[in-house]
């Protein structure tokens, strides 16, 4: 090859290699150009939605929710004014399938979210639920990139043994992501970070507002998932002043629908009682306590979790 250049050069066509090297620069500054500017334009749509998102933040006295990079924005109205169930459940549901239906649809094809599904995965509900949409194409298009993202990085990683320290174990990276895998999901990942914020935003306002004090009073129940929830994050969250009376108020709502319950699953269990017969029909609180009681230790209503 270097003796065909050289004899080319000698002969005066020089400019044969002059045109290759020209064609690969201007490539590459094409390349430079157009990822820049798709840098920039990156920064200035989030930027631009950055202050948006705190404009509305501001103007936002009524407490109303809000999720970030998402199109989710749930009024505390919706939430506790229903008095129907444990209202965190109810706004857990909302956000939920509200994800659902945007990973199923708007957001399908974005490849910001596709990124982050290829990592997450989805734990077993979310995928019936999704299947719930009845539309195999979304999920057929999800799952094989997923699938891809499993094969290339976790299957075909270079030297996925590692030894720890000099005389460590040997472990295995595959077997290590796979676990993280299959205990990751999308959803469960959102749903968690914005019902986070939201309880913060409940808190607040249950510290400022005493007509939302009143409102929350009012709750019918708590479930023992959100109950510990709130509990918790308003340990962190709340003044030394105000959180004795959250703790109390909030005790109170899971407390008392627990009573009930226990009540209702001893009637339950005295229908079998020969003791019992012939003392009618039982009562609906009675026939219904088995899957309540379930709802209230697991937050999910075992009639619906089996819906696809
Ligand atoms: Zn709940
Ligand atoms: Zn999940």
């Amino acid at each position: 090859m270097l003796r065909i250049q050289e004899r080319l050069f000698e002969s005066g066509h020089s400019w044969v290699f002059i045109f290759p090297v020209l064609h690969v620069i201007m490539n590459k500054s094409i390349a430079a150009f157009r990822k820049s500017r798709a840098v920039s334009k990156r920064r200035v749509g989030k930027s631009a939605k950055d202050a948006v998102d705190r404009k509305r933040r501001k103007s936002d006295p009524k407490g109303e929710f809000f999720m970030k990079d998402s199109i989710y924005t749930i009024p505390v109205s919706e939430v506790f004014e229903p008095m129907d169930g444990c209202p965190i459940c109810r706004l857990r549901d909302t956000l939920e399938s509200r994800c659902v239906e945007y990973i199923m649809g708007a957001a399908m094809m974005e490849p910001d979210i596709r990124i982050e599904t290829n990592k997450a995965g989805f734990c077993s509900l979310h995928f019936k639920k999704m299947l719930g949409c009845r539309n195999r194409l979304s999920i057929a298009l999800m799952l094989e990139s997923h699938l891809d993202y499993l094969k290339k990085e976790i299957f075909e990683q270079k030297n996925p043994q590692q030894r720890q320290g000099l005389f460590g174990k040997t472990i295995d990276r595959r077997s290590q992501q796979a676990q993280e895998m299959t205990h990751s999901c999308y959803v469960c990942d959102k749903i968690e970070w914005a019902l986070s914020r939201m309880v913060d935003t409940t808190l607040g306002l249950w510290e400022k507002e005493e007509s939302f004090r009143q409102l929350y009073a009012k709750q019918p129940v708590l479930c023992l998932e959100h109950y510990a929830l709130l509990s918790q994050r308003a340990s962190e969250k709340l003044s030394a002043k105000a959180l004795p009376g959250f703790l109390e108020a909030t005790t109170l709502l899971t407390k008392r629908y627990l009573d009930s319950l226990k009540e209702d699953v001893s009637g339950f269990c005295r229908l079998y009682d020969y003791r019992s017969a012939g003392q009618g029909e039982p009562s609906e609180q009675v026939r219904t306590s088995i899957e309540r009681a379930i709802w209230y230790l697991t937050s999910r209503d075992p009639a619906k979790t089996d819906e696809t």
